[in-house]
């Protein structure tokens, strides 16, 4: 893995990878991604930066590591984060050093980002096969409506904002590797497991396959 920036390390693994799961908030990536993590432990999760106030429940530095605009705009002028984007009047970034550290300890890293981030990434690194990207798709516009109002999180007005936003992510949807619709949890969990399964048997992922080969023609 390289990534195109000050902190450019050879030491990465070739055979990692970086999953990317986008989709609008509703449809569900943060509970396939925590599912992910808790199944599969060659994943690790880029905890991203952001200058949005905690929910009620979210932990700093386990869900986010939550700074001030002031740390943020410091971040980005030291060349400390890998990606960076205003979502929904907030910032949010990727720090580069969390990510370089997991691919150098061979860990996938996983991300839970936005488009704007994903256009980042794929700019930012050398080798464009080392980023898998996925996009959720909730079953439809109404559906996402009613997630939204049955997590209770907003006010009516940032509800509307959300589906407002939620349009435009999902207009993203063709820059993406992979589409899931999230029609059921469990289904769509299994289809995102193929896809991280599928991802692992790439030629080019597999340890001393070369060896194995050779051994097998001379057996
Ligand atoms: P929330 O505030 O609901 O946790 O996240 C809002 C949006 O910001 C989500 O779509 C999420 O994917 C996106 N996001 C979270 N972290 C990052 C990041 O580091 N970079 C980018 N580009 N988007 C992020």
């Amino acid at each position: 893995m390289s990534i195109n920036n000050n902190n450019n390390n050879n030491n990465n693994n070739n055979e990692c990878f970086m999953l990317v799961l986008s989709s609008p908030s509703g449809a569900g990536k943060t509970a396939l991604a925590n599912k992910l993590l808790e199944i599969d432990n060659s994943f690790k999760l880029s905890v991203s930066v952001t200058t949005r106030t905690p929910r009620k429940g979210e932990i700093n530095g386990e869900d986010y590591f939550f700074v001030s605009n002031e740390e943020f705009s410091r971040m980005i002028k030291n060349n400390e984060l890998l990606e960076f984007a205003n979502v929904f009047s907030n910032k949010y970034g990727t720090k580069t050093e969390l990510v370089n550290n997991a691919l150098i300890n061979g860990k996938n890293v996983l991300f839970d980002i936005d488009w704007q981030g994903v256009k980042q990434l794929k700019d930012n690194l050398k080798i464009s096969d080392q980023l898998v990207t996925v996009f959720i798709l909730p079953p439809s516009l109404s559906e996402l409506n009613r997630r939204l109002k049955n997590r209770a999180l907003d006010s009516e007005e940032t509800l509307k904002k959300r589906m407002l936003e939620a349009e435009k992510e999902i207009s993203h949807w063709v820059d993406y590797d992979y589409v899931i619709i999230n029609d059921d949890f469990e289904k769509c969990f299994n289809k995102l497991n193929s896809i991280v399964n599928a991802e692992k048997l790439k030629k080019f992922r597999q340890k001393n396959l070369e060896k194995f080969t050779t051994f097998l023609k001379f057996k």
